[in-house]
């Protein structure tokens, strides 16, 4: 455990290090380089700091410390309750118990945010894995159609191609661009590689800005019963496509909603799936990614979904 942590410590710099690049030439005609660059920075600290909370909880064992009838440092609390509202589960989906909560649960996540970060950042060492970066683009304009052949009805068969690869890249038949999915911030594609910042993405910001760190820093600016999804921004849009690259390549889990199955997106969606479904918590991004920003402005409460004071 305490090799873990001191691998955290050497770790920030190899992650900083690690080139997400944010495109110039469609980002800066959106006028949206500036805060897509603060927030690929950001995310990795955002990751970071929950990487590091959870490891601190996993070392804690809170049900020993109440049963002593010991205190329990309140920073810890605050990533436990966190973890009680987006994880509950000891890991083979049953109901997260006290007994249970130190061993299986909390390691689980650990793992996954710091091994994750460790083989994302070999991925980007992996020349098969591609040119070694992450490219962020502002809408996807380059994905354009192309006619690959002609149907029994004379009719053409139009295919998207990524046209920045050379040679070209041949969409999955079923992508679908931006303008089809009103409602989708982001997506990414070529294993992760490629991330398309939608513009729905730009719809929310939080006293003018689309990255979090001064909220982390000026924890006063935030309101009492502020919705957490007030938060996530672009920093949590991008955040939630990363994990998709380290996690591999998987769609997002759902969740029932008036007898529909609906993405299990923004606060709701993850609280509502640790009820339905606590076993799939721990490989959805959109989880992991609220999980993160909640323990990264620890200047507050957000277990139940809005902040509330310490
Ligand atoms: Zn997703």
């Amino acid at each position: 455990m305490v090799a873990l942590l001191s691998s955290l410590a050497f770790l920030l710099p190899l992650v900083s290090a690690v080139e997400i690049g944010v495109d110039k030439t469609s980002c800066t005609a959106a006028k949206r380089f500036s805060p897509l660059n603060m927030a690929r920075l950001e995310v990795m600290d955002l990751a970071a700091v929950a990487a590091e909370k959870a490891h601190t909880l996993a070392q804690t064992n809170i049900a020993a410390a109440w049963l002593a009838g010991n205190l329990v440092d309140e920073q810890i609390f605050r990533t436990y309750q966190i973890f009680q509202t987006f994880f509950p589960l000891d890991g083979h989906g049953q109901q997260l118990t006290q007994a249970s909560i130190q061993t299986v649960a909390i390691g689980k996540l650990t793992s996954i945010l710091l091994d994750k970060f460790i083989n994302f950042h070999n991925n980007l060492n992996n020349p098969a894995f591609g040119p070694g970066t992450i490219q962020i683009w502002c809408g996807d304009r380059h994905i354009e159609q192309r006619q690959v052949g002609t149907d029994a009805n004379g009719q053409p068969i139009l295919r998207y191609f990524d046209t920045d690869k050379v040679p070209e890249v041949e969409m999955h038949h079923t992508f679908q661009k931006c303008a089809d999915l009103p409602t989708t911030n982001a997506y990414a594609f070529n294993g992760g590689s490629d991330i398309i910042v939608c513009d729905y993405a730009w719809r929310r910001k939080k006293q003018d800005l689309y990255v979090i760190s001064g909220f982390r820093r000026n924890p006063q600016s935030i309101q009492a019963g502020d919705s957490l999804d007030d938060y996530s921004l672009i920093t949590g849009t991008l955040a939630h496509e990363l994990f998709h690259t380290y996690m591999g390549f998987h769609n997002d889990h759902q969740v029932v909603f008036n007898g529909q199955m609906v993405g299990a997106y923004g606060t709701w969606g993850v609280m509502e799936l640790a009820q339905q479904a606590p076993a799939n918590t721990l490989d959805n991004c959109e989880s992991i990614m609220l999980a993160a920003i909640a323990m990264f402005l620890d200047g507050w409460r957000w277990h139940e979904g809005y902040a509330t004071a310490l």
